[in-house]
């Protein structure tokens, strides 16, 4: 198929802020398609060239932009850059100084083209980069060129999320919506919008019964949801229950194969060169063909106590690991096992993933199992024992998990439930927001930002909703660093993806989570949470302030509007 077709799907999307509308275009433009052009389409569409796993950025420099598309249109540099001031934006420049032409680009070939421009590197890589970039758009007409510079810049922003793209393929291969829940599953394990769309288009249904987990594939890991009250508990779980800690630290999932051991964070990043020393812990005690292994990755100091969060984030680093590795030490505590020697055990009970755990871990001064004791969800005062000793070990809570659950990837169910020790001390408990805008700040914080205007997710809509106005809790430092830290999210109109009524000084691309406590929830005349639920106004947080950055969250991660509204309906 022709990119011409796929720069027109963008432009439309583009022109729409309904998601339904977009899963239309979508489900429209796939049936079209041949299943390996589908695949590229899933990539293509989020300005991807692979799975976010797989680490292949595109991302070039403005500047570099510049200087191919002067030299695929025969112009110079200081006009691309004049026509730039005056338009704003690189692809629109591309547009303008394309010519009409009869489309020769398949999607493979732009496929091909962008694939190599990520994967160009080394010495003078940049110059391969541009030539590449000059060549197809030379090839293309305004309207593919305008697409293929916002795609290499990293600017597509056109809205469909993942799961708009999984409602549209399961409307092609189900003929409704109601595939999507199986599609999603199949995306849980294999983590590859494009390998998806591929296996049910080429495949078809019946494939998507039998997906197995593959090592090297991180697996979309299973979600806590939260109770404020341990009388919860057993409204949600009859079985026998694991009272485990909650460490504060990062969620690692380990997949071993043999001598091969590679780490992913929670947003699919492959970590394992920050973690050396798990690494080397992994492979001299843990004795297996294979296995895929999650636990959570926590700071320590000297006499092995448990440090915050914030302490860990610091080994987040591309230089100076082995350095960090000695200042800042670290212990992995493993919680679950989802694979074992070419065995799937996402289907087994908890318990017996755990025995298997316990049955091929060895402790080491780096690694141990979770710690853990088995309850009844109706005996309330071990459980608060155990709440209060996870509490001296350095945890933040318990995590609950029903001892015959399931591992449901991806899903934020009611077979785990988190209690913290916030939920007690605080009215409310912490939230996961996306910065969507900023207010200038002045006196004190004349060059920095005197709050910022936050939102919360909305899955089933794919938006983002004003929640409050965060500008308490920061430290100097970090105050200074807002602008710094924001900049590249910076846009000059609202996303379509945010409803909002408050119009800050900048707007940002909902790209960059934080977490926040505040006082309690109210209704408010100007944020928009559940404004057409609740009438009187949207859902909104009173005093809040920042608590930290959750960098390890995607915006999609954050806290949904749905959450919050179960928490305002108990707080009523
Ligand atoms: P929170 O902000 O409370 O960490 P979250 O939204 O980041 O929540 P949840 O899935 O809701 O993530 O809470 C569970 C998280 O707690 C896990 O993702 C994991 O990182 C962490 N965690 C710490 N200890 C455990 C444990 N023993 N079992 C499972 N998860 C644990």
């Amino acid at each position: 198929m022709k990119f011409k077709e796929l720069a027109e799907l963008f432009q439309q999307l583009e022109k729409t802020s309904s998601n339904l509308k977009m899963i239309d275009l979508i489900c429209d433009f796939l049936k079209k398609t041949t299943p390996e052009e589908a695949k590229l389409t899933a990539y293509l569409l989020q300005g991807k060239i692979a799975p976010d796993y797989k680490g292949l950025e595109l991302g070039l420099a403005e500047k570099l932009v510049i200087k191919a598309i002067a030299l695929a249109f025969q112009q110079d540099v200081g006009k691309v850059e004049k026509l730039f001031k005056e338009l704003g934006d690189l692809g629109d420049v591309a547009k303008s100084l394309a010519k009409e032409k009869p489309s020769s680009l398949e999607i493979q070939d732009v496929f091909n083209d962008l694939k190599k421009i990520a994967l160009t590197q080394g010495k003078g890589s940049q110059e391969k980069k541009l030539e590449i970039l000059a060549i197809i758009l030379k090839k293309s007409s305004p309207l593919e060129a305008k697409y293929i510079v916002r795609s290499v810049l990293g600017t597509l922003r056109l809205g469909a999320s993942d799961m708009t793209f999984l409602y549209a393929l399961s409307k092609v291969l189900f003929g409704s919506k109601e595939g999507k829940k199986k599609l999603e599953e199949v995306f849980n394990i294999l983590s590859d919008l494009g390998e998806v769309a591929y296996l049910a288009l080429k495949k078809g249904k019946k494939a998507l019964e039998k997906v197995e987990p593959i090592l090297g594939v991180p697996i979309r890991m299973m979600l806590a949801q939260r109770v404020k009250d341990i009388k919860e508990i057993k409204e949600n779980i009859e079985n026998e229950i694991f009272v485990e800690v909650k460490y504060d630290g990062e969620r690692i999932q380990a997949h071993l194969d043999g001598n091969e051991i590679i780490l992913f964070s929670r947003r699919h990043e492959n970590i394992t060169n920050q973690f050396p020393d798990i690494i080397e812990d992994l492979k001299k005690n843990i004795k297996v063909k294979n296995a895929i292994l999650e636990g959570e990755v926590v700071a320590v100091d000297k006499d092995g106590k448990l440090l915050p969060f914030q302490v860990l984030m610091q080994r987040r680093r591309k230089y100076d690991i082995h350095e960090y590795v000695k200042k800042i030490p670290v212990k992995y505590f493993l919680f679950d096992l989802l694979y074992l020697n070419g065995e799937n055990l996402l289907y087994k009970p908890l318990k017996e993933r755990k025995q298997k755990l316990e049955s091929i871990i060895k402790k080491t001064e780096k690694i141990e199992i979770a710690k853990y004791s088995v309850c009844s969800p109706t005996n309330e005062d071990e459980i608060e024992r155990e709440f209060l000793n996870a509490l001296k070990e350095g945890g933040e809570g318990v995590m609950i998990k029903d001892s015959n659950s399931v591992y449901e990837s991806g899903v934020r169910a009611w077979r785990w439930l988190k209690f913290k020790k916030d939920y007690k001390e605080e009215l409310v408990d912490t939230f996961d927001v996306v910065v969507i805008g900023g207010i200038y700040g002045t006196g004190k914080r004349s060059k920095t930002y005197g709050s910022l205007l936050v939102a919360l997710y909305d899955p089933e809509k794919n938006k983002y909703f004003s929640f409050t106005k965060v500008g308490a809790g920061f430290t100097d430092e970090e105050l200074e660093n807002l602008p710094k830290k924001l900049k590249k999210y910076e846009i000059k109109e609202k996303s379509k993806l945010v409803e909002s009524q408050i119009e800050p000084d900048v707007w940002f691309e909902p790209k960059v989570v934080m977490e926040i406590k505040g006082a309690d929830l109210t209704i408010s005349p100007v944020h928009t949470v559940l404004r057409e639920k609740i009438k009187k106004g949207g859902i909104a947080l009173r005093f809040p302030r920042f608590v930290r950055w959750r960098d390890d969250k995607s915006p999609e991660q954050a806290t949904t509007v749905q959450e919050v509204f179960q928490i305002y309906k108990k707080n009523l």
